[in-house]
């Protein structure tokens, strides 16, 4: 079978210039919050068009700290609701969860994946406080309409900009400047990976970056000076320079992705298979996963890998349906539940080689359940 993944060959593509950049932090004798980071928070803010990119730990932390630093500012207190959808991955309730909010799961729309904002509205009560899009797969959430009822009922709009590094809506703005403030996770895996744990959080607002970046070193904005009960979540010197790299490779590896999606959605042709629907602005969707339904997917997969095509499933558990989860579990969510239970995630990434692709495209026309 080949690799559902190849993150070696990835990164080797730009072997000599990672490489280059591990000398020059070695050698720097500077690894934590030094010079890369400052160049990376640059580079990452004016490639998302924002004011501030503010580097931390994980994806995760980035969202903690989002909303951890509305809670400093006052938009926010314990035990507000916040509304994400039920179909993501569960880091985005957690960090709800760890800033000390109350996670509302709403269902997703069936043909996009994403947030559905008629559920966000039906879900919205005297304590909801805020609305997080995660824009699943790479495909941008429906943020226009997210914004008209955020701002009807004064709620902080944030993205889950996670798998979604470098989509662009029909105006030109990206992902991390389409909300009030965005987390992006540098997963090796993501779109844009780091070689390592990495995040980063991006947002127009002065007064939340500055939170963040206290939060982020210890509540510290001066050595052994500590103005809150802040946390240890940094993105190193190190992580940085690769990520340096890698973001002049980030438009060019989208558009490689959405070859490759396109390949995929003109040659499998199964009436078994529902293939995901394409957006109309081609740009806002960056394919970090292409994701069919089938309502045979145990017997799919087991075919695909009879066939010797790797197959991943994003996500098997709804949040809801999660033993961390126990409090949701009598939510009534069918649409997250069926989709749980029929999507199938081919393999798709820059540098896929090219028999890969014809291979999975045969076998899943061969598919019959
Ligand atoms: C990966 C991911 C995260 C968490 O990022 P980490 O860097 O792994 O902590 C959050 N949300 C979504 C949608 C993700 O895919």
């Amino acid at each position: 079978m080949f690799p559902f993944l190849d993150l070696a060959g990835i990164n080797l593509r730009d072997e000599a210039a990672l490489t280059e950049a591990f000398q020059r932090v070695l050698r720097s004798g500077w690894y934590v919050l030094g010079s890369e980071l400052a160049a990376f928070e640059t580079e990452y803010a004016a490639a998302c068009g924002v004011r501030h990119a503010i580097g931390v730990g994980n994806g995760l932390d980035a969202l903690t700290l989002i909303l951890r630093g509305y809670r400093q500012l006052g938009r926010l207190t314990e035990g507000d609701e916040v509304i994400l959808p039920d179909n993501s991955f569960v880091a985005t309730a957690l960090a709800v969860s760890e800033a000390g909010l109350t996670p509302v799961l709403v269902e997703p729309d069936a043909d996009t994946f994403n947030i559905n904002p008629t559920s966000v509205q039906a879900a919205i009560s005297p304590r909801t406080r805020a609305i997080i899009a995660v824009h699943l797969y790479g495909r941008l959430a429906d943020m226009q309409r997210l914004r008209v009822i955020a701002d009807q009922h004064r709620l902080l709009l944030i993205e889950d900009a996670a798998q979604a590094h470098g989509a662009v809506d029909a105006q030109g703005v990206a992902a991390g400047a389409l909300g009030d403030a965005a987390g992006f996770s540098f997963f090796p895996v993501k779109n844009l990976g780091a070689l390592g744990d990495a995040g980063a959080l991006t947002t127009n607002d002065e007064a939340l970056a500055e939170q963040v970046r206290k939060l982020r070193n210890y509540g510290s904005s001066r050595k052994y000076v500590h103005e809150l009960q802040g946390v240890n979540s940094r993105l190193d010197e190190l992580q940085a320079a690769f990520l340096r790299v890698k973001l002049l490779r980030m438009a060019g590896d989208a558009q490689a992705r959405r070859d490759l999606a396109e390949r995929y959605l003109t040659g499998v042709s199964n009436p078994y298979l529902y293939l995901p629907q394409v957006p109309q602005v081609a740009g806002s969707h960056v394919w970090h996963q292409f994701v069919l339904r089938c309502e045979h997917r145990e017997a799919l997969q087991a075919h695909l890998e009879h066939s010797g095509v790797p197959s991943l499933i994003h996500y098997p558990i709804p949040i809801h349906r999660q033993a961390a989860y126990q409090e949701f579990a009598g939510q009534d969510l069918p649409i997250s539940q069926r989709l749980a239970s029929e999507v199938l995630s081919l393999p798709l990434y820059p540098g896929i080689a090219d028999e890969w692709v014809e291979q999975t495209i045969k076998a899943c026309n061969a598919f019959r359940p």
